[in-house]
């Protein structure tokens, strides 16, 4: 990579600050001294705007599962775009996109397009309540739906009390939200038995925003027993697994089937989009037939239904198995570089997600996440920037890879980490 520094970058930040809060449009873009401005995407490259050249682990933190502008999908896109970008009328892309996510994810037996995945899981939680006639939800902590204000807890203390982790939530909503442990079946299970007014539990199957954490042995199996014995809807958001970990998401590799669930990001073909879909019993209490309402004005919009339409098409089994491929070297050359050089650090991954923890010798809930050095994870990223590899900026997040990524950039990102780990050692 040639380093042509980063004033463009620089300059526009600057720029950006004074009209923008932060300089970001979305707070997990911002580190410093100052973020990337993107150039341009190609496969699994990103070019800033002073020329610098970067492959992509972030991948827009999770969309491009093709990588940057695939062809096809740009194709698709193109020819849409001559026929209009919004109706406001019911389209055949749309329908094409719907009839997709119902053909391949098993609790789909309809769904409902939105044009973000926090939408979605607003429709979904506003759904389970229409429904059941219950108030409060249960979700996990350190779980992540988007900036939902249903959904914007985590827990404090040992008996995990819901505290928003936004200022601006109001206070009261606390008391329709409990808090429950991933990987951790009765903190659910004590919260179900003392409690009748739970409408549902929503849950990222696979969690995705405390790093990567893969369910233990039995628990979604568990937690989908438990919920089904206090007839407690079961939600499963799959905005980041959905079409990512197999076409199905969790609920297809797992053979557990939610009540729910809520998509995004993939579905969209790196156009803005989410989706609730579900049981057709509780589907139609939508509206315009059922009391529960979910709108939107871009919902369904065709340009991303073609761009979804297309991402789904060319996404086959081979290409799920070559991302798979590709991650696992990744995971192992970044564990024999761990253990080579001594430093305490754990690998977590899922099909083609992975992240680092250093610090850990293993994670598998939000409270072992948190205990990883962020520091030590800011000095990876840092690292890995000056050899032109783009990790997310926060050790929170997780690292994707694209059917782009191939042998070579697996190599260089295994050795470009076996240098940080060695450096960090002497
Ligand atoms: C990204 C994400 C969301 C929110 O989707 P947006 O399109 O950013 O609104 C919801 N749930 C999970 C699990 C996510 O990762």
């Amino acid at each position: 990579m040639m380093n042509m520094g980063r004033n463009g970058s620089k300059d526009l930040y600057e720029e950006m600050c004074d009209i923008t809060p932060g300089g970001v449009s979305s707070p997990v873009r911002a580190f410093k001294p100052y973020p990337i401005f993107a150039g341009s995407g190609s496969g699994s490259t990103i070019i800033d705007v002073d020329g610098n050249e970067y492959t992509d682990y972030c991948m827009a933190y999770g969309p491009l599962i093709l990588g940057h502008s695939n062809q096809y999908v740009i194709t698709a896109v193109r020819k849409q775009l001559r026929n209009g970008t919004v109706y406001g009328m019911p389209s055949e892309p749309e329908y094409g996109l719907i009839k997709r996510i119902c053909d391949c994810v098993p609790c789909a037996d309809e769904a409902r397009l939105t044009s973000t995945g926090t939408e979605a899981t607003m429709h979904a939680v506003r759904l389970a309540r229409g429904y059941t006639g219950r108030n409060k939800i249960i979700k996990i902590d350190g779980g992540f739906h988007g900036a939902n204000d249903h959904l914007m807890f985590n827990g404090v203390g040992p008996d995990l009390e819901p505290k928003a982790f936004s200022a601006g939530v109001p206070e009261c909503m606390s008391n329709n939200i409990r808090i429950a442990r991933y990987n951790d079946l009765e903190s659910f299970g004590n919260i179900m038995e003392k409690d009748e007014d739970i409408a549902a539990v929503i849950i990222e199957p696979y969690m995705g925003n405390a790093g990567i954490i893969p369910p233990k042995k039995g628990f979604l199996e568990g937690l989908r027993r438990i919920t089904s014995e206090h007839g407690v809807l079961l939600i499963f958001d799959e905005v980041i697994t959905g079409f990512r970990v197999a076409k199905g998401g969790v609920q297809e590799l797992s053979g557990v089937k939610p009540d729910m669930c809520t998509l995004g990001k993939i579905i969209g073909g790196g156009f803005p989009a989410g989706a609730v879909a579900g049981r057709r019993d509780i589907m139609e209490h939508m509206a315009p037939f059922g009391d529960v309402y979910a709108a939107g004005t871009f919902s369904g919009n065709p340009v991303t239904a073609a761009a979804g339409c297309a991402t789904i098409d060319l996404l086959s089994p081979a290409q799920y198995g070559k991302l798979e491929r590709y991650t696992d070297s990744i995971v192992k050359g970044m564990t024999d570089h761990i253990y080579d050089s001594g430093i305490k650090a754990c690998v977590n991954s899922a099909l083609s997600m992975f992240q680092v923890f250093f610090g850990c010798n293993s994670v598998s809930d939000n409270d072992e996440s948190k205990k990883a050095s962020r520091d030590r994870y800011m000095m990876l990223f840092r690292h890995m920037l000056s050899n032109g590899i783009y990790m997310p900026p926060s050790g929170g997040e997780v690292n994707f890879l694209s059917t782009a990524h191939d042998r070579h950039t697996t190599d260089r990102f295994i050795e470009a980490f076996g240098d940080f780990v060695r450096r960090g050692n002497e």
